[in-house]
Formats: C-alpha cells, sequence, structure tokens
C-alpha cells in the first residue's frame, strides 16, 4: 500500500458512511482506510475538502478525529488461480477462510487478500524466451481445478519480449516472466489486479447468437438468453427465483458460474452457503464448486459491501472471459443491491428519485448488465469468451411497475416472468408464458434449428399459438361456461393443457426432470403437438372428442419427461403410437376405401 502515512481524520459517522477531511489528494473510488482498525473504505463523493467513505465493516465505535489512510488505489480484485471455490464477501475476503480463523462471518479489521499467497500451483508455460506477447496472449496456463484450465494472460498495457519464463511450481505472488527490456521490463506474476468499476478490456463486442442452455424446457425451447446476454427473473417471494438460479448454475452449460447472493433474509444467505459446496456438477460428477465462484453478503453484513458485490463479482466474470470461456454470472437478488444503493445515497442525503431510490439507479443498472458480453479476447487468435448475466429482481407484493424491475427490464433482453398465481398452483418453473420474452429469440432459434432439428422453430410457434388461444378462449369459458366451446376449441384447450403440463412445468427436484437436453426438449414438444395434430384431424374425420380426451396414449405423453437421456429412441415409437391411436379413432367411412393402418415399425 502507497502512501499510508498520509492521514485525514473523521469528522462525522452515519451509518455505513463516514465523512473525512484532509485527505491528500483524494480521488472518486479510491481505497481508503478508516480508524485505528484500518476498516476497509472506498470515497463516493467528493464535496470541497470532505470525502464521504463507504466503509465496507461495521462502523461502531469509529468517532470524529479518527485517522483515516490514503491508499492511492482503486477498489480492486485480484485475479489469478484460486478463484474457483472461493466464497468471497462483496469485496473479495474469503468468507471461508476468515470463519475458519474467527468461527464466524464478522471480518471487522480482518486482512485476508482474495488469493492465497502460501498455495503453490504447477505453471506451465506456454511461450518461450525471446518471444514476443502482447497484452492478452496467453503466458502459460495452471490447472486451476480438475475441470478448469487456468490460463494465465499478459496483463492490459503490458508488452514486449519474453524472458526468464520457466515452469514449475509457483505461488501466485512468485514471478513467472519478464516481459520487455531495460528500464520497460515488467515482472509478472500470475496475479493480476483491476479495480472493479471499470470494465476489463476486450478486443471487440460480438453479437450473442449461441444458447446458454439451462436444461429447462420454458426457458430453453421458449424463452432461451443466447451466451454474452442478459435476462432478469423477477418475481415476488416464494415464486421461485432461487430455484431457478440454482437450476441454471447447475446446468448451464457455461465453463464458469459467478453467484452473487444479496441474502433476503439474515439465513437465506447461510442457505447458499451450506447448499452451494454440497451441489454436485452433473457434467463432470465433481463438486459444483470447482468451476464456481460465490460470493455472498448476508443481510447482516454492512449495506457497502453488499453495493459492491455485483462489481466485485463481474470483473471476476470477466477475467475468465477473458481466458476465452463462457461465463455464467448471477445476481440474486439485484433488489438487495438496490436497496444497498438507497441506504448509501439517503446517508449522502441526495436528492431521492423514485420511492427514494437515487436518480442514477438506471443508469447504474444499465452499467451492469453492459458488462455482458460476447467478445474476441484482447491477444487471441479468435478467442472468444462471454459474460452472461442473469439477475433476480424481488419487487415488493410482485409489482412489476417498482423502479428496480423497470430501470431492469430497460436494459436486459430476456425475461422471465415469475407468479405467484403459477406457484400457487404448482405450476414450477412459475414462468407465466403469455407475457415473458427473450430478444434472442431469432437468432437463437436459428441455431436451434442446426443444433437441434429443423423443425424446432415451427413446432415451437405452434405450441405457443395454441398457449395464446388457450388464453382467448379461458375468457369466453369464464364468461359463458365451458359449454359454449365447439369440440375443436375444446380440442384447442386440452392441447394447451398438455403443452403446459407435460411440457412447460419441470420439477426441479426430480432426478430426471430437473434436466432437460435440446434435443429431449425437442422430442417431447414433438410428441405433445402431435397428439394435437393428430387429434385435429381425427376430430375432422369424425372421432369423438370424448374418446380422444380419453384415450390412454395421453398417459403416456405426461410420463414423457421422465423417460432418460440415454432412451431417446423411445420418442419415435412413442410418437408413432400417438399419431395411431388418434386415426385408429375415425370411424369407417360408409363407402369408404380401407383406412390406412400403419404400423408402427
Ligand atoms: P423465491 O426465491 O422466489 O422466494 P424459491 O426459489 O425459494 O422462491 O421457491 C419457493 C419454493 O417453490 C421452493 O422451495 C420449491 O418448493 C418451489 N419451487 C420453485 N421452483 C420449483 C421447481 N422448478 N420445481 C419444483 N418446485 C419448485
Amino acid at each position: 500500500m502507497t502512501d499510508e502515512d498520509q492521514v485525514g481524520y473523521v469528522v462525522k459517522v452515519a451509518g455505513p458512511l463516514v465523512v473525512a477531511r484532509g485527505l491528500s489528494d483524494p480521488k472518486m473510488y479510491d481505497l481508503v482506510r478508516v480508524g485505528e482498525e484500518r476498516l476497509m473504505g472506498e470515497i463516493i463523493e467528493l464535496r470541497g475538502d470532505d470525502a464521504s467513505i463507504q466503509v465496507y465493516e461495521e462502523t461502531g465505535g469509529l468517532g470524529p478525529g479518527d485517522p483515516v489512510f490514503s491508499t492511492g488505489m482503486a477498489l480492486a480484485v485480484e485475479l489469478g488461480p484460486g478463484l474457483l471455490e472461493s466464497i468471497y464477501d462483496g469485496v473479495q475476503r474469503p468468507l471461508d477462510l476468515i470463519r475458519d480463523a474467527t468461527g464466524n462471518y464478522i471480518t471487522r479489521g480482518m486482512e485476508m487478500p482474495g488469493l492465497s499467497r502460501e498455495k503453490e500451483w504447477e505453471f506451465v508455460p506456454a511461450v518461450k524466451d525471446g518471444e514476443q506477447v502482447a497484452e492478452g496472449n496467453i503466458l502459460g496456463t495452471v490447472q486451476e481445478t480438475p475441470v478448469l484450465e487456468h490460463r494465465i494472460m499478459v496483463p492490459p498495457g503490458v508488452k514486449g519480449r519474453v524472458s526468464g519464463i520457466e515452469g514449475g511450481r509457483r505461488k501466485v505472488t512468485d514471478v513467472v516472466a519478464v516481459v520487455g527490456e531495460g528500464p520497460d521490463a515488467v515482472e509478472l506474476t500470475m496475479m493480476q489486479r483491476w479495480p472493479v468499476r471499470k470494465s476489463r478490456p476486450f478486443a471487440r463486442k460480438l453479437t450473442p447468437v449461441d444458447p446458454l442452455t439451462t436444461g429447462q424446457r420454458v426457458i430453453d425451447t421458449f424463452f432461451p438468453v443466447a451466451k454474452g446476454g442478459t435476462a432478469c427473473v423477477p418475481g415476488p417471494f416464494g415464486s421461485g427465483k432461487t430455484v431457478i438460479q440454482h437450476e441454471i448454475a447447475k446446468w448451464a452449460d457455461a465453463d464458469v458460474i459467478l453467484f452473487v447472493g444479496c441474502g433476503e433474509r439474515g439465513n437465506e444467505m447461510t442457505e447458499v452457503l451450506i447448499e452451494f459446496p454440497e451441489l454436485i456438477d452433473p457434467y463432470s460428477s465433481e463438486p459444483l464448486m470447482k468451476r464456481t465462484v460465490l460470493i455472498a453478503n448476508t443481510s447482516n453484513m454492512p449495506v457497502a459491501a453488499r453495493e459492491a458485490s455485483v462489481y466485485t463479482g463481474v470483473t471476476i466474470a470477466e477475467y475468465y472471459r477473458d481466458m476465452g470461456y463462457n461465463v455464467a454470472l448471477q445476481a440474486d437478488s439485484t433488489s438487495r443491491w438496490a436497496e444497498a444503493l438507497r441506504e448509501i445515497s439517503g446517508r449522502l442525503e441526495e436528492m431521492p428519485g423514485e420511492e427514494g431510490y437515487p436518480a442514477y439507479l438506471g443508469s447504474r443498472i444499465a452499467s451492469f448488465y453492459e458488462r455482458a458480453g460476447l467478445v474476441k479476447c484482447l491477444g487471441g487468435n479468435e478467442r472468444l469468451g462471454s459474460v452472461t448475466v442473469v439477475g433476480s429482481v424481488s419487487p415488493p407484493g410482485g409489482d412489476l411497475s417498482e423502479p428496480v424491475t423497470q430501470a431492469t427490464l430497460r436494459v436486459v433482453k430476456v425475461f422471465w416472468a415469475l407468479e405467484d398465481r403459477l406457484a400457487f398452483r404448482r405450476h414450477f418453473p412459475a414462468i407465466n408464458w403469455l407475457i415473458s420474452y427473450s430478444m434472442y429469440m431469432e437468432r437463437v432459434s436459428s441455431r436451434l434449428a442446426e443444433l437441434v432439428d429443423p423443425e424446432f422453430e415451427s413446432l415451437r410457434s405452434e405450441a405457443m399459438a395454441l398457449l395464446q388461444r388457450e388464453a382467448e378462449l379461458e375468457e369466453i369459458v369464464r364468461l359463458v361456461g365451458l359449454e359454449a366451446l365447439s369440440t375443436g376449441e375444446r380440442l384447442t384447450m386440452e392441447g394447451a393443457k398438455s403443452i403446459r403440463e407435460d411440457f412447460l412445468q419441470q420439477n426441479a427436484f426430480d432426478e430426471i426432470d430437473t434436466f432437460t437436453s435440446l434435443k429431449k426438449q425437442f422430442l417431447i414438444l414433438k410428441l405433445v403437438m402431435t397428439f394435437y395434430r393428430e387429434a385435429e384431424s381425427a376430430l375432422e374425420a369424425g372421432a369423438e372428442i370424448e374418446e380422444i380426451l380419453s384415450s390412454p396414449v395421453r398417459e403416456r405423453i405426461a410420463a414423457a419427461k421422465f423417460i432418460r437421456e440415454e432412451s431417446l429412441e423411445e420418442f419415435g415409437e412413442l410418437t408413432r403410437t400417438v399419431a395411431k391411436a388418434m386415426e385408429d379413432l375415425v370411424p369407417e367411412k360408409a363407402g369408404g376405401g380401407p383406412r390406412r393402418v400403419e404400423a408402427a415399425a
């Protein structure tokens, strides 16, 4: 730390906010140390000679006259091997290690680096002495966990000829190579520091096209998010936000997961802290933590740390993106983060905007989601990486017109509307299919056609049209009763019901149902739509609606979601059986030719 002798002093303490005077050359977002305990804080406002500082720890006991030390540096995170499997607080203090040291999560006055200084890593050089490198080039690799190779990159702004590069066991602070010569030579370690409020550089931003598959049918088929895209899940308490976020963390085809938890209640985050480390990665059978970084804020941690946590998270996400990985960052819930912003703004006595949130709420939310993206990385030959951001929002009372939800909807491209009405009926995931949307649909669906089946897109549109028709018919039924419907309309209602129950509903806690591959999603939807199409033809050809609706094949359609991924060939036979069962219900026409009965080959 530089210039720690430059001492200012506290003039006022208001909760997490401290006003200091006499700091030499204070700058916005500079990190400072407050009081004899050297509590960590960040300058968030400068007014005349006074600096307002948000303090990341309990400020009890601080008072006017206490010293404040400048560091001359911005709040930054340490980036290097050892991030994966870590559980941090909002300013990258390792909570698990702190707990081991003190028996609880209280961090006050605790100095503990984000990356272990003792741990050694096997560094494997990727370049040789004498080679020319530039920012973003990969100097070497470290097997960070069994599932992820960490790529040690030349930090932004550094270039030149490499010397002294050598493989072997290294600590993150050991020099692994020298880049440049003479006075420009820079000694590189495996660790970089990066200020959290500034996005990391890349060569170019690209339009996201590939789906981030989540194994959740309603998401992947109807409202997909692209790798490098943004999504939000607003929903009232108990509607299933956390379950969705966990399902995505478990099943998304991302290389790295960044989970930023801002606890609703004190104990909720504790649950995450206990539950997450126990999750098993279904792709590798290793603990999910082997490719996860967890950032946890319980509601009893200082609000300022919560405010910083999303930036800490997204900076780490960008760092793995720069190595060429697909990263999924999930923030649950961003409402708690916005509340921290509101509390700090109130302490600063800023002019409040809507519902007491600061006027810059919208721009802060936008600048967070803007750090998502698919990019061509610096220094890579066509190396691509992505950060996908999924934020949940907990609008009080489920009211989507409140400021945080509105500001979020203005910037994100996917909206999964969770509803307690559906959760009440045990329709999970409780995503309302009529008001949710994905602006990636068009681009992603052409990829789905390539990846899965060209028919996927038309099936999807047909199914969605049926669901919309159901909503209109429900209105009629409500007004004049079921009798008002024609047999064709009754069939429409039943077809839509089958889409809802046999396709959209998915039990996160069932061993098989918790994940559905894209291929299987297509096959279930095709099965459900085959029933509807064939039933419609049968009805037109004179079949009885009651017989169609009571056909035993419907039970088999309902059970199709439990067909194992290894047994997808069963779908061919099943789909043919459904078609034939409907055909068989058509009465033979007098004078007509023999009925076409194809054996299900
Ligand atoms: P929120 O985070 O919105 O308050 P949760 O995610 O905790 O809500 O979900 C509340 C409850 O709803 C869960 O404990 C679970 O019982 C049920 N639930 C939500 N989603 C699903 C799902 N996909 N499958 C089964 N149950 C679910």
